[in-house]
């Protein structure tokens, strides 16, 4: 655990009772804070009483008359569309509001650094698609190249879960936008940005307060090294604004598809092959074709980043090379659960979003596609031009039909799982992938994206056990 510094004998009101929220409430009591917590659900604060905590009904008025600050969970709303009424509060009585990895920033970096010759260093990854891959793969990397290393945020552990900094490890932490727009210090030493597409636009009021969300890792905290992917124009106007001239190296730009080049540091990937330059020079170059962890060009993407912030903590491009090999990949991202009679079934239930659900469908050929679920703000017309590998869709989601119209495919209403498994099962033909990329939430059938891929893979091990 990492105890909160700087609150010692502060009243601190814990708004969320989930994982984060507990456990900021755990390092804020281990720091000498006094956590006050609250939750709308009477059985999230049962379990905090029964750890100890105190809850105290922080909609009250007057209810924050004596906090030092409020700390928010990442599902609460706390500016748009409007702020939660205890945030409302809050932020009326003048009370700074903050989250978990801002008390992670401030409270992670220890007097014992100091007798340290290689102290700890942070890696954060924020961006639209790809976090939690690029993280995972960057943390696989670095415990291959003999580093410490700890996997947090919103992939491994809490934040303030994790175990107090060592010499020479590392902390690789996946950011949301939600946590990033919040966070009071964000001071990492190397920071991601993996690409930009819209979603949770009600939260950030639109694309603009979205962008600006995720540019807070970088203008506030001010990383030694910014490794930014550049295919959106997002993404090379923050690499510009970051840079004090063209051969600036703090920043590494990243592409996948197109070739980079200028005096400074780059690493792309281009019909399979990862290419690293530095002023003007070709440093490595990774064969990503047989990598079978990181398929399609939006792997290639998460490999160019997670080759650049492991570079930018100077572990050589063979090590990373190997590592990529034995990187198994995520479950639910592109993950293969199985063949059938030379059909393949993959699974990319995380595919939640449009621009995700395109990128997989890029990755494969010959797809049976299954899809739908609660669409989102923006409507599918982006997805007309990543169909040419479709074969036929099978449209789940209670709003299936109206779903289906609006694809620029044949499209079968299923309704459920199992029946379109099934339909697409039945008229897939050998060298056809049936491939799980909803491009909606899950959350009209399901409780979480896991679920839902959970459920495909029970489908299709069903399948397999009937072989
Ligand atoms: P995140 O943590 O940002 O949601 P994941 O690694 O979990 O990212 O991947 C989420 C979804 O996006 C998956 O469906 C995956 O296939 C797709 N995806 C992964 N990497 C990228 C990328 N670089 N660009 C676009 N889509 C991606």
């Amino acid at each position: 655990m990492i105890p909160v510094q700087g609150l010692t004998g502060a009243k601190v009101a814990v708004l969320g009772l989930g994982r984060s929220g507990l456990s900021a409430a755990r390092a804020l009591r281990a720091g000498g804070g006094e956590p006050l917590c609250w939750d709308d659900n009477p059985a999230a604060r049962d379990a905090a009483e029964e750890e100890g905590f105190t809850c105290v009904d922080l909609r009250r008025a007057g209810a924050f008359e004596a906090i030092a600050r409020l700390i928010v969970s990442p599902g609460i709303a706390h500016l748009y569309p409007q702020p939660n009424p205890v945030v409302a509060l809050a932020l009326e009585a003048g009370v700074p509001v903050d989250n978990d990895i801002g008390l992670f920033f401030q409270s992670f970096a220890t007097d014992d650094w100091n007798g340290m010759d290689n102290p700890p260093r942070v890696i954060a990854v924020t961006g639209s698609n790809g976090k939690s891959t690029t993280s995972a793969l960057i943390h696989h990397i670095l415990t291959e190249a003999g580093r410490p290393c700890q996997l947090a945020g919103n992939i491994g552990r809490g934040v303030l879960d994790i175990d107090p900094g060592t010499n020479g490890g590392v902390v690789v932490l996946e950011l949301s936008s939600y946590q990033t727009e919040l966070a009071r210090s964000l001071t990492p030493d190397v920071a991601v940005f993996t690409n930009l597409s819209p979603d949770h636009l009600d939260r950030h009021a639109g694309m603009g307060g979205y962008f600006a969300a995720k540019r807070r890792l970088f203008a506030e905290g001010g990383p030694d090294r910014a490794v930014i992917g550049v295919d959106e124009v997002e993404g090379r106007f923050l690499a510009g604004q970051l840079s004090e001239e063209r051969r600036d190296d703090r920043v590494i730009r990243i592409s996948s598809g197109q070739k980079l080049s200028g005096p400074g540091w780059q690493v792309f990937a281009r019909k399979g092959f990862l290419a690293e330059f530095r002023r003007g020079k070709q440093v490595a170059s990774v064969d990503l074709r047989a990598v079978p962890g990181l398929p399609g060009a939006h792997n290639h993407q998460n490999a160019c980043a997670a080759y650049a912030a492991c570079r930018a903590l100077a572990v050589p491009p063979k090590v990373i090379e190997a590592a990529f090999h034995s990187f198994e990949g995520l479950p639910h991202r592109s993950q293969l659960i199985g063949e059938i009679g030379g059909v393949r079934f993959v699974n990319d239930s995380k595919a939640t979003n449009v621009d995700s659900a395109a990128k997989a469908l890029a990755a494969f050929q010959n797809v049976r596609w299954i899809c739908g679920g609660l669409e989102k703000e923006g409507g599918l017309a982006a997805l007309s031009g990543a169909v040419s590998s479709v074969r036929k869709a099978y449209v789940i989601g209670r709003e299936a039909a109206q779903f289906a119209m609006q694809l620029n495919v044949e499209a079968e209403v299923c309704g459920t799982m199992d029946v379109a498994v099934a339909r697409a099962a039945a008229e897939a033909e050998a060298g056809d992938v049936v491939l799980l990329a909803p491009a909606a939430a899950s959350f009209d059938q399901y409780d979480s994206f896991e679920r839902r891929g959970e459920d495909f893979i029970a489908q299709v091990k069903a399948r397999l056990a009937e072989k």
